[in-house]
């Protein structure tokens, strides 16, 4: 790698986008730790220096646009450039794993809204502020965290808000990898598969450092990497 790259992380201070934080800095990469709530972000960003690392903190609610034009402004003063953007943050609302939660014919409007403004709105606008910058640079690598919950090939009941969420958050990858088209910037979505983490509760079957693993392969990817594709533990899935 020719120049030190720089990874901006949404939502890294704890669960999978910690874990990415943390393998992205092990790798050298200057990581910029992207938290909603500062002291929380510190937090993590402390644990991560206890063992040598040294991320940037900035204060990042992918929900609100003003929040995302600041720490995109913030990072690029502090560190002139964005190399590696991994659109982390997510929210489930609806919690029963048995599918039973968030049916489509029960769930409230507001509830689908206020995740696609976390989930999918966030992303988009995260892109729409770094992707041009990239291009510009001609590198860019691009990590939507998905789920196989929006698999339009194997969709279920319940969990309708989460589920459309992250359905549009793959049609957002391919679109966005379809505008950007054939180049040296690369977007991709991936699922982590099932994790131990406050949203996947402790029934869940990997660790944080399993459902890390295709997010930072497509976060480092060579120039001749996929792009606009959907993958779990580093292979294609269906959409
Ligand atoms: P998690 O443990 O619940 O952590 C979610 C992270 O997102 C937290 O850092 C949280 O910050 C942050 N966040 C939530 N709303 C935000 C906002 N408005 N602005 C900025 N940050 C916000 O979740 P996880 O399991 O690590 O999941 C990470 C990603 O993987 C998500 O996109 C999720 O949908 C996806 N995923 C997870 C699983 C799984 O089994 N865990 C499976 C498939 C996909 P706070 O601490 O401030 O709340």
């Amino acid at each position: 790698m020719a120049e030190t790259r720089v990874a901006l992380v949404t939502g890294a201070n704890r669960g999978i986008g910690l874990e990415i934080a943390r393998q992205l800095a092990r790798l050298g990469i200057i990581t910029v730790i992207g938290a909603r709530d500062r002291a929380k972000g510190e937090a993590a960003a402390e644990a991560m220096r206890s063992e040598g690392l040294e991320p940037v903190v900035v204060t990042l609610d992918v929900a609100e646009a003003h929040s995302i034009a600041t720490a995109v402004a913030e990072t690029y003063d502090l560190l002139g450039r964005i190399d590696i953007l991994v659109n982390n943050a997510g929210i489930l609302l609806e919690r029963s794993s048995q599918g039973t939660e968030g049916s489509a014919l029960t769930v409230a409007a507001d509830d689908v809204r206020h995740t696609f403004e976390v989930n999918t709105i966030g992303p988009l606008r995260l892109m729409q502020a770094i992707v041009p910058e990239m291009q510009a640079q001609g590198y860019g690598r691009v990590v939507n965290l998905s789920s196989g919950m929006g698999q339009l090939s194997d969709m279920g009941g319940g969990h309708t808000a989460y589920r459309l969420s992250k359905t549009a958050l793959n049609a957002l990858t391919r679109t966005a990898a379809a505008d950007v088209g054939a180049g040296n910037v690369k977007i991709n979505a991936m699922c982590p598969g099932w994790v131990k983490t406050d949203m996947g509760g402790p029934g869940a079957t990997r660790t944080v450092a399993e459902g890390a693993d295709t997010a930072l392969w497509l976060a480092t990817l060579g120039d001749d990497g996929p792009s606009g594709g959907f993958f779990r533990d580093r292979k294609p899935i269906a959409w």
